[in-house]
């Protein structure tokens, strides 16, 4: 079954499904956009493993101006595999080669970014947001569910 190996990321994690903020299935609407992930539940503070193995090629930032991070791993297929909301372990190095279910960093607090207020009745909940882009078009996005990772 494809799911188990995307479950590699963290033992046990689910799917966040849909909550008031939306639903974290990829391909779910976000107002004039999809949803380019899919989103697995993750308590803040734990630590994160890759879904992938492949080199350590990015630490972006996922919003301008804030401190949430997200981990890139390049498989090798020359496919991005991006992790959001993990603040990256201070160990792993740009050009790192790294396998499926190393130690990648500790995920971040997003409830605190997303509170409850007068439209949602709860704060977000805590996740990570796994996305494959295509090492060839980076407008293509692969549904982490249907990707053979390696
Ligand atoms: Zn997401």
């Amino acid at each position: 079954m494809l799911r188990a190996k995307y479950t590699v990321g963290i033992q046990d994690a689910e799917d966040r499904g849909s909550d008031c903020w939306g639903s974290g299935n990829f391909g779910a609407s976000r107002g004039s956009r999809t949803h380019n992930g899919k989103d697995v539940l993750v308590p803040a503070g734990s630590n994160f493993f890759s879904v992938s193995s492949g080199d350590v090629t990015k630490f972006g930032y996922c919003y301008r101006g804030e401190g949430y991070r997200y981990v890139e791993i390049t498989d090798r297929e020359g496919n991005r595999v991006r992790h959001f909301y993990i603040k990256p372990n201070i160990s792993l190095m740009i050009g790192d080669r790294i396998g499926m279910g190393a130690l990648i960093g500790t995920s971040q607090d997003l409830a605190c970014k997303y509170q409850a207020d007068e439209c949602h009745s709860e704060d977000m909940p805590n996740h990570v947001h796994i996305e494959v882009m295509s090492g060839l078009d980076s407008k293509v996005f692969f549904d982490p569910d249907e990707y053979e990772f390696t």
